[in-house]
C-alpha cells in the first residue's frame, strides 16, 4: 500500500515553463491566478507519482512570504497537504480509467517573476498572461494545473473535484484547480506518528480533538484518542487510554475523553474509565488510584473527591444519598444507616427492606433496629414491684382488722 505512493522512476526533463496560449486581453481576476493553459504532452508526463521526500521552500500569499512544505507530484513540486489531496483524488480518477497528471503546481518567487516578465515584456512564454509575482496561488501551494486539454480529464474533474476538494476558481481556465481544504482527507505524505496528514491533525485541533488513522478521535470527539496498542499497554497497567496517554483506573487523571466527561456532566454524573460513574449515575465516581489515595487518608472517595470517613463530607454520592433516603435512611460512607425520623405530622413508619438496585444493602445495625427490636410483645410479665406493693396493701388490711 505505502509502496504505490513512492514509486520513483527517472523524471523526464523538467519542462519548467510550459505555459502557453494566445495571448489578447483577458479579465483581470483577483480570485485565481492569471495564466495561459499549459501546453505539454501529457501521455509523456509520469501520473500516480506522489512522492513525500520534504523540502521547505519559500511561498507567499498576498505578497507576504511563509515557509511552505514541498513534496513532489507527477515529477513536479507540490505543497504537502494539496500533494495529499490530490493523491487522494488522483487514485480515485485513475480508478475509474481517468489519467489525472498535475502540469504546474508550487511556483518559487522566482519562477513567478520570470513568467510576469515574459507577459510584461512580451519576449518570452508566449507572451503569456501571468500573476503578479507574490500573487499566485501556485506560490501559496493551493494551485495545481492538471491536464484538462486530455480527453475524460475536464468532464471527470467537473463531475468529482469537488468531493475531492478541488475547486475551479478561474472560470476562464479550465486547467486551474485550487485545494483550500475539505474532500475526504487521507493522502500519502507527511503522516504524523498517528497515522494523519498535518492537515487532518490541525482539522481535528480546531475541534479540540486528537486526530488517530486519518478520523478525529478523543478530546470533544467519540473515540478514546488512542491507538489500540496504546490501549492495551494502558490495560496492563490497570489503566484506561485517553488522548495517547494512561489514564485513570491505577493511573493519574480520569480515564475519560473531554467529551465522555461532557456527556456524563448532562446526566449529573462524573466519568471514570470511560464511563459515566458517581453524581447521580451508579458507582463511587472516583478511580481506583483516587479510592487507595482516599482510602490512605481513612476517607472514602465520591466524585473524584476525598469524602467520609475521617474528612470532609458524607462519603455518599447523589445516587447513593437518593437510594438511602429511598429507604428512609441517611447515607454515610456510602452505606445507608440508621432510619431517618419521622416528620412531624406523619404517622408512617419509614418503609421496610431496601430499594432493589438502588444504593448498597444497610447495615446490621439499621435492619436490627427496624426488623424487631422496638416492635412491643405480646404478653407482660407482671413486674415484681406490682406484687411487693399487694402484699403490703394484705398485711396493712390484717392490722386494721386487729385494732
Ligand atoms: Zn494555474
Amino acid at each position: 500500500m505505502a509502496d504505490c505512493w513512492s514509486v520513483s522512476r527517472p523524471l523526464p526533463p523538467l519542462l519548467l515553463l510550459v505555459l502557453a496560449v494566445a495571448c489578447g486581453p483577458q479579465e483581470v481576476s483577483l480570485e485565481g491566478d492569471l495564466e495561459g493553459p499549459p501546453a505539454e504532452l501529457f501521455s509523456s508526463l509520469p501520473q500516480g507519482l506522489v512522492t513525500c521526500d520534504e523540502r521547505q521552500d519559500t511561498g507567499y500569499t498576498s505578497g507576504t512570504p511563509f515557509a511552505i512544505t514541498v513534496v513532489t507530484c507527477d515529477s513536479k513540486p507540490c505543497e504537502r497537504d494539496t500533494a495529499n489531496a490530490y493523491a487522494v483524488m488522483q487514485q480515485a480518477a485513475a480508478a475509474e480509467g481517468v489519467k489525472l497528471v498535475v502540469v504546474s503546481g508550487f511556483r518559487t518567487q522566482a519562477e513567478q517573476q520570470y513568467l510576469y516578465g515574459c507577459y510584461t515584456n512580451c519576449n518570452c512564454n508566449n507572451c503569456n498572461l501571468a500573476a503578479k509575482p507574490g500573487y499566485s496561488n501556485h506560490q501559496s501551494g493551493h494551485a495545481l494545473d492538471l491536464n484538462t486539454a486530455s480527453p475524460g480529464v475536464l468532464a471527470w474533474l467537473n463531475a468529482n473535484g469537488g468531493a475531492f476538494g478541488f475547486k475551479r476558481t478561474v472560470p476562464s481556465e479550465d486547467w486551474h484547480w485550487e485545494w483550500w481544504g475539505g474532500g475526504p482527507g487521507g493522502g500519502p505524505c507527511g503522516l504524523t506518528q498517528y497515522g494523519c496528514t498535518t492537515g487532518e491533525a490541525d482539522n481535528c485541533a480546531q475541534y479540540g480533538c486528537g486526530c488517530q488513522d486519518h478520523a478525529c478521535s478523543g478530546g470533544f470527539c467519540p473515540g478514546p484518542g488512542c491507538t489500540a496498542d496504546e490501549s492495551t499497554s494502558c490495560t496492563a497497567r490497570g489503566c484506561a487510554c485517553v488522548n495517547h496517554a494512561c489514564s485513570g483506573g491505577a493511573c493519574e487523571g480520569t480515564g475519560c475523553t473531554a467529551r465522555e466527561s461532557n456527556d456524563c456532566a448532562a446526566l449529573g454524573c462524573g466519568c471514570v474509565d470511560h464511563a459515566c460513574a458517581g453524581g447521580a449515575c451508579s458507582g463511587s465516581g472516583c478511580t481506583t488510584r483516587e479510592t487507595s489515595a482516599c482510602a490512605d487518608q481513612g476517607c472514602g472517595c465520591v466524585d473524584h473527591a476525598c469524602s467520609g470517613g475521617a474528612c470532609a463530607g458524607a462519603g455518599c454520592t447523589l445516587s447513593q444519598r437518593a437510594g438511602c433516603a429511598d429507604a428512609g435512611r441517611a447515607c454515610g460512607m456510602g452505606v445507608c444507616g440508621e432510619p431517618l425520623a419521622p416528620l412531624p405530622g406523619d404517622g408512617e413508619t419509614p418503609p421496610k427492606g431496601t430499594d432493589a438496585g438502588v444504593g448498597p444493602a444497610p447495615t446490621l445495625e439499621a435492619a436490627v433496629g427496624t426488623f424487631g427490636c422496638n416492635a412491643p410483645t405480646a404478653a407482660t410479665p407482671t413486674p415484681a414491684w406490682a406484687l411487693l406493693l399487694a402484699g403490703l396493701w394484705l398485711v396493712k388490711g390484717r392490722s386494721r382488722q386487729r385494732r
